[in-house]
């Protein structure tokens, strides 16, 4: 074996074994070049996912970013409008079945079109795309009745329909078993009582996928989720919630009173809600990390480009080993999310339970969204701190992803019960 090893002769400089090498690609380190690696042309992307992603990348540059800076100054984005106008390009219906109006695709074209959705020049926008596509559908697709699916998910999938997801409550975020809304039943209807806090898309929803309590008992297995029209008697949207980011996304408080509406509108079987819920996590995690990729990777690059023509004490910024090397590493944690994210679509497309790797990449992103546009923030110094740069909307809305779709924490007791080392005596999903 040594010997074996022995025997390939290796350049001065080039670590590839003359056999391998032999002077084809390079004589000394100066001149090693190999293929331009791209990045974003994974193994779980073929070419019908990079068409995919060129299509939207376009509607992005003419139909989202020139407006982004005007929907983040109002305070909300014109959803029925550009929905409509995603919802005809097909981009809301990528893997839900053609019957339904969906391109019919597997699920890594969904995160394939997360990932584009990072070139959005803002968080608030992507986030509101994903709740219609990816966070309020999924239980319905899969679990939703034939009658529930033509009136919700038909039109959701056109962008005829905004569409919402009713988890979170005043007094229940993290612990969402914890949940106090209620439907009782009341003959063949169902009569909701409650209410609902920091709702994205909220304000403009035609629907919700609410949660609630349809029974007493355990709770994991006394929620339903329904169809709520957000058009009949007994619902109140309250307010748009000020916020320090995300700021073109509109974040609503909902008050439920006795509103009343056929119980046939429930998704699949009544006590599944909780279950059907953690289903629709997994995907909203998935999503949470793709979509943030490429807006952490142009940080880094507009950060290296404002660098390099910025000079102090005699030289570039950027020509400080302190800064450079401090985005290479950010590069470097931006490429190991991509590849668990990667990893995870792979396995879910397998049918694997990806729980586990699911919180795992969305408690990295996470960390990564505070740290990279934080670590950024600080190379471009006083301007970083301006509202003029996307960095500094970046820093704002970034800091959301250690928090919304389940707090880090949350994320951590998941992976912590997986590897079988959270508290045996405490109660926790
Ligand atoms: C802009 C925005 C948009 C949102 N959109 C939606 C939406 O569309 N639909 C929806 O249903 N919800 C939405 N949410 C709600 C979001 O999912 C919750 O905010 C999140 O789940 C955390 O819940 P909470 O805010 O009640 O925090 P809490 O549950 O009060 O937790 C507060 C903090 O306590 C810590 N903590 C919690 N549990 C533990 C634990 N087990 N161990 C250790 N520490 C812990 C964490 O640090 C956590 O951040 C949104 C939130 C925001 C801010």
């Amino acid at each position: 074996m040594a010997a074996a090893f022995r025997k390939l002769r290796f350049s001065r400089f080039c670590f590839l074994p003359r056999s391998i090498c032999a002077g084809k690609y390079c004589k000394t380190a100066s001149n090693v070049r190999f293929e331009p690696y791209e990045s974003t042309h994974e193994s779980i992307y073929s070419q019908e996912h990079t068409e995919l992603r060129t299509s939207l990348h376009k509607f992005i540059e003419k139909e989202i970013n020139p407006f982004v800076d005007e929907w983040e100054n109002a305070k909300r984005f014109p959803a029925h409008e550009l929905f409509k106008k995603l919802g005809s390009a097909g981009f809301f219906g990528v893997n839900k079945p053609t019957k339904y109006g969906g391109l019919g695709l597997d699920y890594s074209f969904s995160v394939a079109m997360a990932e584009e959705l990072g070139s959005i020049t803002c968080g608030g926008v992507p986030m509101a795309i994903g709740v219609q596509a990816d966070m309020a559908t999924p239980a319905l697709v899969n679990y939703g009745s034939e009658e529930l699916k033509q009136q919700f998910l038909v039109p959701t999938i056109a962008g005829d329909f905004v569409a919402c997801l009713g988890v979170s409550e005043s007094g229940a975020g993290s612990d969402v078993a914890s949940i106090r809304t209620t439907a009782v039943k009341k003959g063949d209807d169902y009569v909701i009582n409650g209410s609902k806090l920091w709702i994205t898309n909220g304000l403009q929803a035609d629907w919700i996928c609410l949660l609630a309590n349809t029974s007493e008992g355990h709770p994991h297995r006394n929620k339903s989720l329904i169809c709520v029209p957000m058009n009949i008697p007994g619902i109140q949207r309250a307010r748009n919630i000020s916020k320090i980011g995300m700021h073109s996304s509109d974040t609503a408080e909902l008050f439920f009173e006795d509103v009343r509406l056929p119980q046939s509108f429930r998704i699949g079987q009544e006590g599944m809600g909780f279950a059907y819920q953690m289903f629709q996590f997994v995907e909203e995690r998935i999503f949470a990390g793709a979509s943030v990729l490429l807006s952490f990777e142009r940080l880094i690059k507009e950060t290296a480009a404002y660098c390099a023509q910025r000079k102090a004490f005699g030289k570039s910024i950027l020509d400080n080993q302190y800064v450079h090397f401090r985005l290479a590493e950010l590069q470097t944690e931006v490429e190991l999310l991509r590849s668990i994210i990667y990893r995870t679509t792979d396995l879910y497309l397998k049918g694997k339970d990806v729980n586990q790797l699911a919180s795992m990449l969305k408690l990295k992103a996470g960390r990564l969204g505070r740290e990279v546009p934080d670590a950024c923030l600080q190379f471009w110094g006083g301007m970083g701190y301006t509202s003029d740069v996307e960095v500094s909307r970046a820093y704002r809305d970034s800091r959301l992803l250690s928090i919304g779709g389940g707090a880090d924490e949350v994320m951590l007791s998941i992976i912590c019960k997986y590897m079988g080392t959270f508290p045996k005596d405490q109660t926790f999903l």
